[in-house]
C-alpha cells in the first residue's frame, strides 16, 4: 500500500497517543464511489493502543457534506458531527467485520479513509430532503416526465 496522509503505520514505535488531523473537501468525496459527492469536513483521530496488536481508533467529524434530494436529486447541505470508534487489530489476514478491521501483520498498515467517507455516510439521516418549497423546481419537472404515467394511480 502506497503511503499517504491517511495511511497509518500499526507497526511504528508510537502509535498509542498518536492524533491526526484530517482536512476533507470535494477531492476526497470524489475519490470515493458514493452518494456524497462534495463536502467540507474536518476529522479527527485518536488512536489507543497499550498493546501492540489491538487498537482503539477514535474519529470526531464535524462539517457539512452535500447528498442529493431524494425528491428533486438536487444537493442538500447536511451538517454533520459524528463520533465512532473502530477496532484494529493485528493478525493473519485482511478481514472487516463493521466494527472491527483485521490487518495483515505482514502489511501493518491501514489506510483510513475509506472509513472516514463511511462512517460520514453512515451518519446521514436516512431520508435527505429539502425544506419543503426548497426543491430545484426545474429538476422536479424534468424528473416528472420521465416517469412513466400509471393509470392505475390515478384514482
Ligand atoms: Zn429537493
Amino acid at each position: 500500500m502506497k503511503a499517504n496522509e491517511y495511511t497509518i503505520d500499526l507497526l511504528a514505535p508510537n502509535v498509542d497517543g498518536t492524533e491526526k488531523v484530517f482536512h476533507i473537501d470535494d477531492t476526497f468525496f470524489q475519490k470515493v464511489d458514493g452518494l456524497v459527492q462534495r463536502g467540507q469536513v474536518t476529522t479527527t483521530l485518536h488512536i489507543e493502543g497499550s498493546t501492540r496488536s489491538v487498537f482503539r481508533f477514535h474519529f470526531h467529524s464535524e462539517g457539512t457534506v452535500f447528498a442529493p434530494c431524494d425528491r428533486c436529486l438536487a444537493d442538500v447541505e447536511v451538517p454533520i458531527d459524528t463520533d465512532d470508534t473502530l477496532t484494529v487489530k493485528l493478525g493473519a489476514e485482511y478481514s472487516d467485520e463493521g466494527e472491527s478491521v483485521v490487518i495483515p501483520e505482514s502489511e501493518g498498515v491501514i489506510d483510513v479513509s475509506q472509513f472516514i467517507y463511511e462512517l460520514i455516510a453512515l451518519s446521514l439521516p436516512m431520508k435527505v430532503v429539502h425544506e419543503d418549497g426548497q426543491c430545484d423546481e426545474a429538476m422536479m419537472a424534468t424528473l416528472e416526465q420521465l416517469t412513466p404515467v400509471n393509470k392505475f394511480d390515478e384514482e
